[in-house]
C-alpha cells in the first residue's frame, strides 16, 4: 500500500500504532473472546475503559477535582442546544464571540431558545471582548477550523462562565482548564473516532436546566450515572482510551505542543516565502491545526489538489466557503506528512515559472 497522509479537517487522522493496537484487540479484548464492540457497557471490562479514559484526559489536561467529564453523543452540533437549554434561565441573555463558520452554527441553535448577543470578528483575526453587562455566560469557539484562527489569549470573562468550543484543537496545546465553566469537543479531530462528544464542566453549571429539559439534553443526568444513563458510544471511547495512552507515551500535552508548533512552522514559514502560496491569518491568531492557503488563481488551486492526490497528500480541499486549500494537522499527523507537504508545494511552485 501506498503511503497516505490525511490533511482531512475531520474524522481526521489517527495515530498509527492506535490502529494497530485496535486491530490486534479487535476479535478479543482482553481474553473475553468478544469484541470491545460486543461488551455491555455495564460489563467489567467496559467499566473499565470508560473509567481509565476519563482519568487519562483528566490527568493529561490537569483538569480540577470540581469540573466533571462528560461522554455524549450528537456531537459538537447538539451541544450548541444543549448549553443554553441548561444554561440560559428566563430572562437571561449569553454572549458570543462569532469568529466564523461553527460560531455562526451555534448562534443559531442558541437563538431558537434564549436571547443571543453577538460580538462579530472577521476570518483573519479574533476580536478584543471585555464583558460589561451581565450575561449569563460567553461562548467562544476557541478553534475555527474552517478560517484558520485561533485565540492568542483568552476573553476577560469578568467571572462570567466562559463556554468553548474546542472541537478541532482540544489536547494540542496546553491549557488552564479552570478559566473556562465548559469545554467542549467532537471527538473525530483529536480526541479519537466520531461518534463520542466529551464535555469538561464545572460543577456549578451541572443541575441549572429547566425540568423540561429532556432527560438526555440535561448535563445532570450524565454527571449523576457516569455517562452511563444509556448506551455511550462503547466503541469510540475505547479508541479514544488508546488514542490518550498513545498522547501520553509521546510526551502529553507539552509533546504534542511541541511537536504541533514545530509542523505549523514548518508550514506557515514556507507559505510566507512562497511567491505562489498564501494564508491571509494574521500571525499571532494563526491556527496550529488547520491552516488554509491558496494560490490566486482556482484552475491553479484545482490543479495542485488533483497532483496532491496523486501523490498520497489526502483531503486538502479547502471548505467550500472559503475555497483553496486547507491542511488540517491534527496530533497524529506526523512532522514527515508536512514535510512531504512542503516538499511537494516548493515542487508545484517551481514548475509554474
Ligand atoms: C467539526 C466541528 C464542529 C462540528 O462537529 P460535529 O461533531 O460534526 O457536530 C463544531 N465546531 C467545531 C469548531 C468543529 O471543528
Amino acid at each position: 500500500m501506498k503511503e497516505v497522509y490525511n490533511f482531512s479537517a475531520g474524522p481526521g487522522v489517527l495515530p498509527q500504532p492506535v490502529l494497530k493496537k485496535v486491530q490486534k484487540e479487535l476479535l478479543n479484548y482482553k481474553n473475553t473472546g468478544m469484541s470491545v464492540m460486543e461488551l455491555s457497557h455495564r460489563s467489567l471490562p467496559f467499566q473499565n475503559i470508560i473509567k481509565e479514559t476519563e482519568e487519562l484526559f483528566r490527568e493529561l489536561l490537569s483538569i480540577p477535582d470540581d469540573y466533571h467529564v462528560l461522554f455524549m453523543q450528537g456531537g459538537a452540533s447538539l451541544q450548541f442546544s444543549m448549553i443554553p437549554l441548561n444554561l440560559l434561565g428566563p430572562g437571561e441573555a449569553a454572549d458570543y464571540i462569532v469568529t466564523g463558520s461553527w460560531s455562526k452554527k451555534a448562534v443559531k441553535e442558541a437563538g431558537k431558545i434564549g436571547e443571543i448577543r453577538t460580538i462579530l470578528g472577521n476570518h483573519t483575526s479574533i476580536p478584543s471582548y471585555t464583558s460589561q453587562n451581565e450575561a449569563r455566560y460567553i461562548h467562544i469557539t476557541s478553534n475555527n477550523t474552517i478560517e484558520g484562527t485561533r485565540y492568542a489569549e483568552w476573553p476577560d470573562a469578568g467571572g462570567v462562565p466562559l463556554v468553548a468550543d474546542m472541537s478541532s484543537h482540544i489536547l494540542s496545546e496546553k491549557i488552564d482548564v479552570s478559566r473556562f465553566g465548559l469545554i467542549y469537543a467532537g471527538a473525530q479531530k483529536n480526541l479519537g473516532p466520531s461518534g463520542v462528544t466529551v464535555a469538561i464542566i464545572h460543577k456549578d453549571l451541572i443541575g441549572k436546566a429547566p425540568t423540561s429539559c429532556p432527560t438526555m439534553l440535561n448535563y445532570e443526568t450524565y454527571a449523576k450515572h457516569g455517562s452511563l444513563f444509556n448506551t455511550p458510544p462503547t466503541f469510540s471511547i475505547y479508541v479514544m482510551k488508546l488514542v490518550l495512552e498513545w498522547v501520553k507515551e509521546n510526551g502529553g500535552v507539552d509533546g504534542m505542543e511541541d511537536r504541533n508548533k514545530k509542523k505549523a512552522a514548518l508550514l506557515y514559514d514556507f507559505i510566507d516565502n512562497s511567491t505562489l502560496f498564501h494564508n491571509g491569518v494574521e500571525a499571532e491568531y494563526r491556527s496550529l491545526m488547520n491552516i488554509p492557503f491558496s494560490t490566486n488563481n482556482d484552475d491553479l488551486n484545482q490543479c495542485f489538489l488533483k497532483e496532491a492526490e496523486t501523490e498520497g497528500l489526502q483531503f486538502l480541499k479547502g471548505h467550500r466557503s472559503v475555497g483553496g486549500m486547507r491542511a488540517s494537522l491534527y496530533n497524529a499527523m506526523p512532522y514527515e506528512g508536512v514535510k512531504a507537504l512542503v516538499h511537494f508545494m516548493k515542487n508545484f511552485e517551481s514548475k509554474q515559472k
